[in-house]
């Protein structure tokens, strides 16, 4: 069985096509400057090419997508019918879904309701939804997979905001929390490396990439995670400011002279690291700043590590205790410098850490914590896709 994946944007498509009888990616790929130009970037096993295609809409991306999948020398599917079914990555599914599900009219009906929840990315998940319909037969079964989903089990005393409670009922005002679907595959793939069931683990998840966010996990299910209404949430981010006082916005909008939006453009793509180091939204160029002495750029590492660790400490006591933290996501999965800097210190809680061991690992699983330690530090590389993959094949 083959199962496409799709991660759309308003102007882009990820993809891979995975072959679910060993788990492998056959291809993958990118369409970017959809509505604006084209150009998608293929990759079939060692083989990878990029060219410009004129993309009006996610349908004729998605037209180009079958094409490369299926067609010439390094085509991996004879025909489009050989994909079983395809998989959505959709950011929010709101408080009408706790689980994956298979696409309807209704649900389309639903995530359109859900379209002022999430502006950026929800139209343009429901746009690839319906670009899909029209390339593949109606026989193809669609799933989405929502990012809030794996939250919905938050307690409602975590998740509401002490603001009249008429507007949590008129506008769904809440924290719903996202990256679901890597906090899941990371504490799924937790309890296999520990061989314990996730029932009985207590577990804080570090999602650390362009957006970050932690989630605490205890039994298998989120109790509570740092980002919130929106991903701007939490603890600061590449260009997004995590949380801070809401005052701030009010005063920024007057001392300034900026419109509401400017300012929610401005906490959400001229923050965090970049706003801090006013260099870089990136952590390796932070990492280089910072050794050469550039202070804003330690300023804003030491931002990010403080504001891990606090949530850490935060989540072990709203959860009763910790048994394993986990490090994903491009900087969970590759900077020790991060990884080193929250760990530090965490003695008190049990965490007994292999600094040795930390600096050699990057982008592979691997414990980083010494034999007996109580509490266990681990790094596990998410895979978005094929936890997206497998609810595809469960579902159909
Ligand atoms: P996104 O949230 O867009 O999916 P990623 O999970 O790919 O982002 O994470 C991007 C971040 O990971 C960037 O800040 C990047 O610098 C960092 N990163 C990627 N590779 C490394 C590396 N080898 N060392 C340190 N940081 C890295």
């Amino acid at each position: 069985m083959k199962i496409l994946v799709i991660n759309a944007g308003s102007s882009s498509l990820k993809y891979q096509l995975i072959n679910m009888e060993d788990e492998s990616v056959l291809a993958k790929g990118l369409c970017e400057r959809i509505g604006i130009g084209g150009l998608i970037k293929h990759t079939a096993g060692e083989h990878t090419a990029s060219c410009e295609i004129d993309f009006p809409t996610h349908a004729e991306a998605f037209a180009e997508v079958v094409k490369q999948l299926s067609t010439g020398e390094r085509a991996v599917i004879s025909d489009v019918g050989e994909i079983s079914a395809v998989g959505h990555r959709v950011v929010q599914g709101g408080e009408y879904f706790s689980e994956s599900a298979l696409i309807t009219e209704d649900m389309l009906k639903k995530l359109e309701e859900l379209n002022p929840l999430a502006p950026l990315h929800n139209p343009a998940n429901i746009m690839a939804i319906r670009a899909c319909q029209k390339i593949f037969d109606q026989s193809v079964p669609q799933v989405a997979v929502f990012d809030t989903s794996f939250h919905q089990s938050i307690p409602k005393h975590a998740y509401m905001y002490a603001i009249p409670y008429e507007l949590y009922e008129k506008h769904h005002i809440r924290k719903y929390g996202f990256h679901g679907t890597s906090h899941r595959y990371v504490s799924a793939r937790l309890s296999e490396m520990m061989e314990k069931p996730l029932e009985e683990l207590n577990v804080i998840t570090c999602h650390l990439g362009n957006g970050s966010s932690l989630t605490a996990v205890k039994g298998g299910k989120s109790v509570d995670t740092t980002m919130g209404f929106t991903p701007l949430d939490g603890v600061i981010m590449g260009t997004r400011c995590g949380s801070i006082d809401p005052s701030v916005v009010m005063f920024i909008e007057e001392k300034e002279g900026l419109t509401s939006q400017a300012v929610n453009d401005l906490l959400n793509k001229k923050s965090g690291y970049a706003g801090i180091s006013g260099i870089t939204s990136d952590q390796r160029d932070l990492v280089a700043a910072s050794k050469e002495g550039n202070a804003r750029a330690k300023l804003a590492l030491n931002m990010q590590q403080y504001g891990i660790k606090k949530f850490i400490g935060a989540y072990a006591a709203a959860m009763g205790g910790v048994d394993a933290i986990v490090f994903t996501g491009g900087i969970g999965e590759n900077s020790s410098e991060t990884r080193i800097g929250v760990c530090r210190g965490l003695q008190f809680l049990g965490v007994d850490f292999d600094e040795a061991k930390n600096v050699e690992i990057h982008g592979t699983e691997a414990e980083l914590t010494k034999p007996g330690s109580k509490v266990k530090v681990f790094v596990i590389p998410t895979n978005e896709e094929l936890t997206i993959a497998k609810d595809t094949k469960a579902l159909i």
